[in-house]
């Protein structure tokens, strides 16, 4: 970022920290042209409306499909996995799945992991609670591994390190890697990652991935990725540990065909990515490299919430492809950091309340215009728009009015001011007099309106009452008493 004042990682903040953002030209001017790229890119790989329109149903189906079957698909996956040599963990929650991963290097002495990107990693703040132990995890995309360096946040989900511009990248290098020149030039920026990063996979026992797809009938992980540091995170050090949501199963591989079309498609305009791993078990015998043991961890975290609610269900059908982000106007204003969680953009105000609940996260579905490009280009048929409206509606009302199970901090934004409020504006509508007499007084009082009216005032000017009421307008126009009106 060009200023010194950096976003926090709180959601409650959101307000803050996207006034942080928007003063600073620098980072808006990045944003608006990475989004434009992106959203050029994917409309490169969908001319026809017609066969994105088939294609998206066929993901859809196979998304839904597996979330009808969840329960069953995931015993299903268990016992292939396991049958293949996988070891599977099921975590509840963050710390569970940190306990789980520190088991594994304490069991193998590690004091080092390597990772490949996943966002899920990012949820439980791997690294972080990692080196809290005294193990070091080292971020192997480029992307994150330039936000690592500069103790940064993602800011997309599919590219991390949108927000830093090459003279970023050129001045954090120079600073954090031993020998490293300062240079500006992209592809030699490229090359001194890469070869800081080869030392260490050579030199680390455990890889850290995350994972695409889950088939439960063939019992794989699939890893979708383009700069070959996952199939390097996967294959080089002895022991792979992958963790993902465990909403990521499919039933079939064939049904991972549709997903990875639409997937690589909408993320980065891609037909197909560089490197699609299938992982089904750990090195077998007469076999020249692999990991000798593999895991997996399945990661509830607030998922069954969203899944016990048939609504909210299709939050859990998302393909983490981020194009809903590329395409919101908020999100290319604010930028991914002004979020202040994991998972920023539509996304993030549809997953986040779910993960965190609504007390801090009641604010991210209220960043939408609700001009409805999210759910047009979600490839899956997410109804974007209708889920923030629907958490809208949840972080405004308490049980009964939004039925169990509640979502954990619903009601969070009701005051007891908006209450009356709207319950005054119900009696007023319900009784014809009262409406009357309210719309007669009311501008009379005009004078009295505050010059400052909360947030809104901030930016614009204060709301006022017409000195007539509607109905004192038509009546004068009627008589012909005033031709202005
Ligand atoms: S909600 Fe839809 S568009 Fe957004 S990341 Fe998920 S799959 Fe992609």
């Amino acid at each position: 970022m060009s200023g010194s004042v950096r976003p926090v990682a709180d959601p409650a903040a959101f307000k803050d920290n996207a006034r942080i953002v928007l003063a600073d030209p620098v980072l808006r001017r990045s944003f608006r042209g990475a989004m434009d790229f992106l959203m050029d890119k994917r409309a490169a790989q969908f001319p026809d409306a017609a066969g994105f329109a088939r294609l998206r149903r066929l993901g859809e189906t196979v998304r839904q499909h597996a979330l009808a079957h969840l329960p069953d698909l995931l015993e299903r996956l268990e016992a292939n996995l396991t049958a293949n040599g996988i070891h599977v963990h099921w975590a509840e929650n963050a710390e569970d799945a940190n306990r789980i991963f520190l088991s594994i290097a304490r069991r193998h002495e590690a004091t080092r992991m390597v990772k490949g990107k996943s966002m899920v990693s990012e949820e439980i703040e791997l690294n972080h609670r990692m080196a809290e132990a005294g193990v070091e995890c080292v971020e192997t995309d480029m992307g994150e591994y330039i936000l690592q360096l500069d103790d940064d946040r993602p800011s997309h989900i599919i590219m991390p390190a949108i927000h830093k511009t090459k003279e970023d990248v050129a001045r954090i290098f120079a600073d954090r890697i031993d020998g490293a020149p300062y240079t500006e030039d992209v592809d030699a920026l490229i090359a001194i990652g890469r070869q800081a990063l080869r030392n260490l996979f050579r030199d680390t026992r455990i890889g850290v991935s995350g994972v695409n797809f889950l088939v439960a009938e063939t019992g794989s992980l699939v890893l979708v990725e383009n700069e070959g540091n996952g199939r390097m995170s996967t294959t080089v050090p002895d022991v792979h540990i992958a963790v993902t949501g465990l909403e990521k199963v499919v039933e079939k591989l064939e049904h991972v065909v549709p997903l990875f079309a639409l997937l690589t498609r909408s993320a980065t305009g891609q037909a197909v990515t560089t490197y699609l791993n299938v992982i089904s078990s750990p090195r077998r015998s007469g076999e020249r490299d692999g990991p000798r043991e593999v895991h997996l961890i399945l990661l509830d975290n607030g998922r069954t919430q969203a899944y016990r609610d048939e609504r909210f269900r299709a939050t859990l059908q998302c393909i983490r492809c981020g194009a809903c982000m590329n395409h919101c106007p908020v999100y290319a204003r604010v930028g991914g950091l002004s979020y202040g969680t994991t998972y920023p953009g539509p996304i993030g105000a549809i997953i986040e309340p779910h993960l965190l609940g609504l007390a801090s996260t009641r604010d991210l579905p209220t960043a939408s215009s609700l001009c409805g490009a999210c759910g047009e280009v979600c490839p899956v048929g997410i109804p974007i728009p209708d889920l923030l409206m629907r958490l809208r509606e949840a972080a405004r009302h308490t049980v009964p009015e939004v039925p169990a199970p509640a979502l954990k901090g619903q009601g969070a934004a009701r005051t007891i001011g908006e209450a009356l409020a709207w319950k005054g504006w119900r009696l007023l509508f319900a009784h014809g007099a009262l409406y009357r007499l309210f719309a007669w007084i009311a501008p009379r009082l005009r004078g009295l309106t505050p010059r400052t009216q909360a947030g809104w005032t901030r930016t614009r000017a204060p709301l006022r009452l017409a000195p007539r009421s509607l109905r004192e307008q038509l009546a004068r126009r009627r008589t012909g008493g005033d031709r202005r009106d």
